[in-house]
């Protein structure tokens, strides 16, 4: 590891690999720094993402894809199901990913590309001075070294600390932080190519439950509900733990995950004086779905050409590096996590019975796209006053 870089990553998932390798495609000297032993473990994650989605980062190999899917099915509170077909939706279906592999491609890839990778070791504070980010403390193995950059892009996930450290205020409302268990079953009967969604009060208050294959009988199965409805007896881990006894009473659980996502809008600023932050720090999941890998690698590639740029024209300040913060605001991305809030606002209010009314009405139509947005104009086709609802709080869903 040297003294200075152009451009210091904090944090080795998909976002922080996406920085690196991008900046240091544009010829920047990158160093990526990771706290764990080891990129990719464990993983706190059911690795569900669009096969479009992957592809605009990174080529599929089947040596990081557990699973490719052809459907999805969503189970309303009283058993009532809807499915999602993929026979007319192309490359809008998705891949169960392996991150232990993903998040080690990712990183080899930013290293192949010119970036040091330092594992175990941790950023601990930043380097600040006359205001401006100019590189971090890090320490590894009991040792601490100042390394000092032109610009440290902050991705240090949904725990992130290093952009709050730099005055950045990242606190989530405890209403949204989904606090999330998953166990990795095998020896379970399921359809090893479509996803199953569960809502409704009693399942998963105000989040849903999910089983994404990983093989013929293996899958992530796993809930996340709202952090203001977890306490003794009814975590995320017990209500889980209900449904596996009723479900998959023979099932063998091989991980247990635990994590929180957060659902909550974005940062309000994510640029600083020789600072950006990207992905799950950036508070960028899709507050609808929980989904962050995608978002995390989008983010992380634009902050990546974004510090290019900055350090290209010798100008690392904020009002230079606030291009990144404007570009994903405008993107396709950035506006889906908008609007998506709303409707994670709109849904998480309904009753078991409006849920369960509004999934008989669509439950025998076949969806011709596979995406939330498509999901959700169907439900308003069937629903008009859902549409009046969902109108009332501005949305475009166009
Ligand atoms: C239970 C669960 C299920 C999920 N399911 C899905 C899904 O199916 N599909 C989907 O798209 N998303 C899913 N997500 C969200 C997804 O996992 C995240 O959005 C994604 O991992 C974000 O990537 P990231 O790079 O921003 O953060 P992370 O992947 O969290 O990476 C951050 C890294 O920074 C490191 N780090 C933290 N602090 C420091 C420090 N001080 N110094 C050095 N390193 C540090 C961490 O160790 C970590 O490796 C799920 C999340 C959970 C919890």
């Amino acid at each position: 590891m040297k003294p200075r870089y152009d451009v210091l990553v904090i944090g080795g998932g998909p976002a922080g690999a996406l920085a690196a390798r991008t900046a240091a495609e544009k010829g920047l000297s990158v160093c990526l720094v990771e706290k764990r032993p080891a990129i990719g473990a464990p993983v706190r994650c059911a690795e569900g993402i669009g096969k479009d989605a992957l592809t605009e980062f990174v080529k599929p190999d089947p040596c990081f894809i557990s699973a490719e899917l052809k459907g999805a099915k969503i189970v309303a509170p009283d058993g009532t199901s809807m499915r999602l077909d993929s026979e007319k939706a192309g490359s809008k279906v998705g891949y169960i990913l392996d991150r232990k592999v993903f998040d080690r491609e990712l990183v080899w890839q930013a290293a192949e590309a010119g970036a040091d990778v330092a594992v175990k070791t941790r950023a601990a504070a930043p380097i600040i001075e006359d205001g401006s980010v100019r590189g971090a403390v890090l320490r590894y193995c009991g040792e601490t070294r100042n390394v000092e950059a032109g610009v440290v892009i902050a991705a240090d996930g949904v725990e992130s600390k290093f952009s709050r450290w730099c005055g950045i205020d990242t606190t989530v409302p405890v209403r949204e932080i989904m606090t999330s268990a998953q166990y990795l079953m095998t020896d379970i009967d399921i359809d090893p190519y479509t996803t199953v969604f569960y809502v409704g009060n009693e399942i998963a208050p105000q989040g849903y439950l999910w089983i994404f294959p990983k093989g013929e009988r293996s899958a992530n199965v796993g809930v996340g509900i709202s952090g203001l409805k977890s306490g003794p007896g009814h975590r995320a881990r017990d209500y889980l733990d209900r449904f596996v006894a009723a479900r998959f009473p023979e099932g063998k659980t091989i991980e247990h995950v635990v994590g929180g996502v957060s659902v909550c809008q974005p940062l309000p600023c994510t640029a600083g004086d020789g600072l950006l932050v990207v992905g799950d720090a950036a508070r960028v999941v899709d507050p609808l779905t929980g989904g962050g890998i995608y978002n995390a690698m989008f983010t992380g590639k634009l902050a990546g050409e974004t510090a290019a740029s900055a350090i290209a024209h010798g100008d690392c300040t904020k009002s230079a590096l606030m291009a990144y913060d404007t570009a994903w605001r405008e993107s396709p991305m950035g506006k889906t996590i908008a609007r998506n809030w709303h409707i994670k606002e709109y849904f998480i209010r309904m009753t078991d019975e409006k849920l369960n009314a509004i999934i008989h009405s669509v439950s025998t139509m076949k969806l011709e796209e596979f995406s939330t947005l498509s999901l959700v104009r169907e439900l308003m086709k069937k629903n008009p006053r859902l549409l009046g609802d969902l109108a009332a709080l501005s949305l475009s869903l166009r």
